[in-house]
């Protein structure tokens, strides 16, 4: 393998996953440069979407494709926001809106136990058997009052006890050892090395 397509055209896991697979001399092109539409994710969960996006993008492509879905799940609300994290609040939500909404549905809630998820989908071809997948989490708290000015989406009230800190209070390499994603990626790269 020499390239691959990835169903995604977000700058941040173009630029991280470009720098991860060029040691392995496989050049990674996001699916927009070949002029692929993003798939529908329709599912519930987050194994189902990523496999649909890889599946979408390796046959328009007729190249290996890889493919990821990620988001928060929450023990007290049954693992919401869960497939829904991007968009919890609706179609137009920010961050802001998103977590607005957590606390309120946490309001009077002690149990406050939350994880994020992270899985990555890798096919060889469209019709490939056997899909290479991996599916990570990372523990934490979601706690009310914000902190910390890095990261996105949930990290300001993403609180990892054992750090005293929120994800958005860590730096970007710091982040990239310990989260969902970060740990999704080595274990990928785990199985693809020889
Ligand atoms: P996606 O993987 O870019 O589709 O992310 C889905 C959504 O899950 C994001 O828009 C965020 O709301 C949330 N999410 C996923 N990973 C993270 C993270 O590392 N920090 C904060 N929010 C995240």
């Amino acid at each position: 393998m020499q390239k691959l397509v990835l169903a995604s055209n977000s700058a941040g896991k173009v630029r991280e996953f470009t720098a991860l697979f060029a040691p392995l001399g496989i050049t990674v092109i996001p699916q927009g440069d070949l002029g692929i539409a993003a798939a529908e994710e329709p599912y519930f969960t987050f194994v189902e979407n990523a496999l649909k996006k890889a599946r979408h993008a390796s046959k328009e492509s007729n190249l290996p494709a890889l493919a990821d879905d990620s988001g928060i799940c929450i023990t007290a609300l049954g693992g919401r926001p869960g497939v829904r994290s991007a968009r919890y609040a609706g179609d137009e939500a920010s961050d802001a809106n998103n977590n607005a909404k957590v606390i309120a549905e946490l309001r009077g809630i002690t149990d406050r136990r939350a994880h994020y998820v992270c899985a990555l989908v890798f096919i060889r071809h469209a019709l490939d058997p056997e899909p290479v997948i991996v599916q990570t989490q990372w523990h934490g708290e979601f706690m009310d009052v914000p902190r910390g000015n890095a990261g996105f989406g949930y990290d300001p009230h993403f609180f990892i006890p054992a750090l005293d800190k929120t994800a958005a209070e860590l730096d970007p390499a710091e982040k990239n050892n310990i989260s969902h994603r970060g740990q999704a990626l080595r274990q990928l790269l785990a199985i693809l090395s020889p």
